[in-house]
């Protein structure tokens, strides 16, 4: 079923509904690490589960002569393996997450057609972040600059438009794209207000719904709908929410993901004496969040687990 579907649904019923995002395992592990991070929260039926895309580091080797070798590495490979895993085994929608960076023109035709061979026909959609060692992002050779470039590659095959022009009575594909949004905006755009004319230049481009960054302070999320709805993106926006567990987080996750701690929630968690506090603080926030949302309307609500799924468990029990 399709995302625009499930939030429809969601919409209906009563209850409020939810997804989750994974990551890959590290390489090295099995297909039931997968299944032992999912099972307890596929008992509260998820909408749908989005699996992250992580490509290619690049790491130095010393050699006994001195010398040192730049290898690229993936460190957590298999999205796609792991989505058709999820949908065999649970029966439920699996979305990767397809990215930009690392893929030229034909090498992500022949990722979406391995997806639409496998009956995956949801994606979410991203430029991908610079490579580690990179300040800016680097597309590759006849590759895509931004994520909106990438998705109409994804709605031409959509509409049977592959690369080869010469190619004859096509199949088309089936994707409902997402992709994403930023309450507190993205971190390159000047300002707010740009990010989001380019957010509807990827909605006007055809991306069926949106899922956000995370955030803290529900009152942002609010503020970026509204906005949203005023310069006439009309699609589902699905908030992204990651309960906080441990001390270091406090200052990681702004650094990393570009978003601010509300002042109520920073003072609790840096009081906190250690990561077991921390953790009680970060799931009862996240069940105020999610609460406050599903009262101001929203029917699904996105939690980003980063694989502990027995933190996203203990929302879910204080929410649904
Ligand atoms: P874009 O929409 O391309 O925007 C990137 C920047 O360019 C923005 O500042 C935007 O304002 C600007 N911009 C857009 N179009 C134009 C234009 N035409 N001209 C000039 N400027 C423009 N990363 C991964 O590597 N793997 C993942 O699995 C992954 N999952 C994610 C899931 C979610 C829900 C979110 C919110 C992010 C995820 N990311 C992931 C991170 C994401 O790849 C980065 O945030 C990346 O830096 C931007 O991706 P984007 O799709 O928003 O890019």
């Amino acid at each position: 079923m399709k995302i625009t579907e499930h939030y429809k649904n969601a919409e209906k019923n009563k209850k409020p509904a939810f997804s989750v995002e994974i990551l890959p395992p590290v390489k090295g592990q099995n297909i039931q690490h997968i299944f032992d991070t999912l099972d307890p929260l596929t008992e509260f039926n998820p909408a749908f589960i989005d699996v992250t895309y992580h490509r290619e580091e690049f790491v130095y080797k010393k050699h006994p002569n001195g010398l040192l070798e730049r290898k690229s590495v993936r460190k957590r490979p298999g999205t796609v393996a792991i989505c058709a895993a999820i949908q065999n085994h649970y029966k439920i929608d699996a979305v990767p997450h397809i990215i930009c960076g690392g893929f030229d023109k034909e090498d992500t035709e022949n990722a979406l057609i391995e997806l639409n061979f496998l009956e995956i026909d949801n994606l979410l959609v991203l430029r991908g972040d610079p490579v580690k060692s990179e300040n800016t992002f680097v597309p590759e050779p006849n590759g895509h600059r931004f994520a909106s470039e990438l998705l109409e590659q994804i709605v031409d095959l959509n509409h049977g438009k592959y690369l080869d022009d010469e190619l004859e009575n096509c199949c088309t594909t089936n994707f409902c794209i997402g992709v994403a949004g930023y309450p507190e905006k993205h971190f390159e755009a000047p300002n707010l207000n740009i990010d989001l004319n380019y957010l509807k230049k990827k909605v006007d481009l055809g991306a069926d719904y949106i899922i956000t960054q995370m955030f803290f302070d529900n009152q942002k999320f609010f503020d970026f709908v509204e906005k949203c709805r005023k310069i006439g993106i009309a699609v589902p926006i699905i908030p992204g929410l990651k309960p906080i567990t441990t001390k270091s987080q406090i200052t990681a996750l702004p650094k990393t993901f570009h978003v601010d701690l509300p002042d109520e929630l920073a003072d609790e968690l840096v009081k906190a004496k250690d990561n077991k506090e921390v953790r009680e603080i970060g799931i009862e926030w996240t069940i105020n969040q999610s609460k406050e949302l599903v009262e101001n309307g929203i029917p699904l609500l996105h939690f980003y687990t980063m694989s502990k799924s027995d933190v996203v468990v203990n929302v879910l029990k204080g929410v649904l």
